[in-house]
């Protein structure tokens, strides 16, 4: 037996169960009036057309399934070939292109990049809570990657995507967004949103963090171009953490996705923090992680225009 021999990955009645408890915890909701209690289950019949996890309203009189108001209403992929890339996107650390869910999953290519851009959606975080509570450190610093759309090629990381990220010491969680430049009216309104006065910022030396860093409780810096990622004075003052986000994400973007455009790349960042923020030291395994996943999907449908799938097979 392996985890891939779980039923809900190959049964789509199991795969139901699965979806209903996760996201229906004290027993399924209508979709239509709210209500719960008065509602029936009526058993599928593929001769009659009738689709699996199909309920019926009592109060209302109408029907629904799981599916509705999630990430998978807009597909006719069964749920538990959605519940397989769910756990591939989980379980591997650098993520899944969608080349290999293509493969993997026997579906064509462009149901893949579907697929795995809603799964992303159910990945990002809601989450608004200030980092650095109680007075935590929190580690901030930004990378390059990829291309601003229409902007010269230069030597500096001007014609780069900028990426800030932040991450809580305490709770090793993990926020990250594309920035449009690094002056800090754009970066200082981010951090005063994401980050508790009471903290204790931890950056390198760039001149954006100076003026930014008295608005909180402590501020420490550490020297990179002096070849400092320690500080010498605070042993507690680095941006390690931070950096090693960075790696993994930048091994993955390289790696796996090779390419994201500044439209997409937001998404591709949920994913990479998603998976960060619920990793195996915060208590996380695969399954774990998959069912965290899972409990996202409600309230996230996208509509995609057939434009923004990329045109290569
Ligand atoms: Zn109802």
């Amino acid at each position: 037996m392996s985890i891939l021999s779980a039923p809900h990955f190959h049964d789509e009645a199991a795969a139901f169960a699965r979806v209903e408890k996760v996201i229906w915890p004290d027993g399924p909701v209508c979709h239509h009036c709210g209500c719960m209690g008065r509602i029936s289950a009526i058993a599928p019949n593929p001769e009659k057309r009738v689709r699996f996890g199909l309920k019926r309203c009592g109060d209302c009189k109408k029907q629904f399934t799981v599916r509705m108001g999630t990430i998978f209403e807009e597909s006719k992929l069964p749920l538990h070939i959605w519940l397989q890339a769910m756990h591939l996107m989980c379980s591997s650390k650098k993520g899944v292109s969608a080349h290999q869910l293509h493969r993997t999953l026997e579906i064509t290519y462009k149901s893949a990049w579907f697929l795995a851009h809603r799964i992303r959606e159910a990945m990002r975080s809601d989450e608004l809570a200030p980092f650095g509570h109680g007075g935590g450190a929190v580690e901030v610093d930004e990378t390059f990657i990829g291309r601003e759309p229409g902007m010269e090629v230069k030597r500096a990381f001007h014609h780069k995507l900028k990426v800030l990220a932040l991450v809580d010491r305490e709770t090793g969680r993990v926020r990250s967004m594309v920035v449009d430049n690094l002056r800090p009216e754009t970066i200082a309104p981010i951090l005063a949103a994401n980050i508790s006065r009471e903290a204790r910022l931890m950056t390198d030396e760039a001149h954006v963090y100076k003026k930014i860093g008295h608005d909180f409780a402590g501020h420490g810096t550490v020297n990179h171009l002096r070849g400092e990622y320690v500080s010498t004075v605070d042993p507690s003052v680095f941006t390690n953490t931070i950096e090693g986000y960075f790696s993994i994400f930048k091994r993955g973007m390289k790696g796996i996705y090779q390419h994201a455009s500044k439209k997409h790349l937001h998404r591709y960042l949920a994913e990479f923090d998603f998976r960060y923020s619920h990793r195996i030291a915060n208590g996380y395994d695969d399954t774990a992680r998959a069912v965290t996943a899972l409990q996202g999907v409600v309230g996230k449908r996208l509509t995609y225009k057939l434009s923004d799938s990329p045109s290569r097979p």
